[in-house]
């Protein structure tokens, strides 16, 4: 059996937890937008997660045979970087986070959180993490204000230590502290759920789609307090469908497929690495054929007035291939380059490979 019941609690190892009036202090910043950019700041390992060859085969029943859902895979989540993890659907991009959680049990391989061993020292790396998994699973006959103290209490944190208002405040939820959970909104229980993982003060904070169906009003909003928190110190790593806002948010990304991980770079670096643009050019005369002095290059007639050219920059010139269109007679109308964004990228990384056989 794979699926461990979610109890959560980390008991009263709570080490890792910062002292109370830090943890304040920082909920008031996040709350309040004041937080410091950027630099992680405090003592702690240099890879907030570390993972080493970590491999899972889920046992699959009858009919299906065994997954293997990741294929023993190397990450390392630096402290204090917002990383973006991004594969499509089936990736195990979930497994990875629940392996993580504790929610389900891995085949091989090493995973420390905060430098804790999952398996030696799970108590501290338990209290080092705290994770919005997929789902949303929030009790609706409970307040947010009792949900954070009924999930403090799990982490045995003292009363007196709590952060309950702090959270709220910072998730924009202050105003429905004592509201029945039923009665949120489907963002507002998202941001409840992201409160819900931050009651131990974890220095690592997973989320995995967060905004998986939230409108983008509320998406922005989430991002934001994403944000916010990764400024004061958070370290952050979080999947998205949403190509455009790990562009834009996350300062890492690592793409998986099928269980492997395909790119792991720095975001201007993976922008950087598509060695391929796209030429489109307008004819103002009509053609019938490509012409001859053109087969050095990748064109396509996309239709009588419109010619695409792709090319590598690193190999290729644009002035070259302009060059070669003056020469067959071409006369152009209007041209246009287009850039690489991630989802180039995403896409030539994940058609690439092939599925392997199970
Ligand atoms: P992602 O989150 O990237 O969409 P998942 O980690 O959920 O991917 O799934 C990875 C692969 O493992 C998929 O092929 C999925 O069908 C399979 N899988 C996930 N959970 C289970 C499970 N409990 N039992 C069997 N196979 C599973
Ligand atoms: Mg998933």
């Amino acid at each position: 059996m794979d699926a461990r019941s979610n109890s959560g609690g980390a008991g009263d190892a709570t080490p890792d937890r910062r002292p109370a009036g830090e943890a304040k202090a920082r909920a008031a910043e996040i709350a309040g937008g004041r937080a410091e950019p950027a630099a992680p700041p405090g003592a702690g390992p240099v890879h907030a997660v570390d993972i080493q060859g970590l491999r899972k085969v889920y046992k699959g029943s009858g009919k299906t045979g065994p997954k293997t859902a990741l294929t023993g895979i190397d990450l390392q989540i630096p402290r204090g970087s917002l990383f973006g993890l991004l594969g499509p659907n089936g990736a195990g991009k979930s497994t990875l986070i629940n392996i993580m959680a504790g929610l389900v049990t891995k085949t091989e391989g090493t995973v420390r959180i905060w430098d804790h061993d999952i398996d030696r020292d799970t108590r501290m790396a338990r209290s080092a993490i705290g994770i919005v998994p997929q789902e949303l699973n929030i009790d609706p006959f409970f307040t947010p204000r009792e949900l954070l103290d009924l999930q403090a209490g799990l982490y045995g944190v003292p009363k007196g230590e709590r952060i309950t208002d702090e959270l709220l405040e910072a998730v924009g939820l202050a105003d429905k502290a004592t509201a029945y959970a039923r009665t949120l909104s489907g963002g507002m229980r998202r941001r409840l759920m992201v409160a819900k993982a931050m009651v131990h003060s974890p220095p690592v904070l997973v989320l995995d789609e967060p905004t998986a169906g939230v409108d983008i009003e509320l998406r922005q909003s989430l991002w934001a307090h994403v944000r916010r928190l990764n400024e004061a110190g958070t370290t952050v790593l979080l999947t998205t469908h949403y190509l455009e806002e790990a562009e834009q948010l996350c300062d890492r990304i690592a793409i998986i497929n099928h269980g492997s991980v395909v790119a792991d770079d720095t975001t201007p670096n993976l922008l950087g690495r598509l060695d391929s643009k796209t030429l489109t050019v307008v004819l103002s005369e009509p053609v019938e054929a490509l012409p001859a002095e053109l087969s050095a290059f990748q064109v396509e007639l996309a239709d009588r007035h419109r010619l695409v050219v792709r090319y590598r920059p690193s190999e290729t010139r644009l002035g070259d291939v302009l060059n070669a269109m003056n020469a067959a007679g071409i006369q152009v109308a209007d041209l246009t380059t287009e850039e690489t964004d991630l989802e180039d990228i995403f896409l030539q990384l994940t058609r690439a490979a092939p599925a392997p056989a199970a």
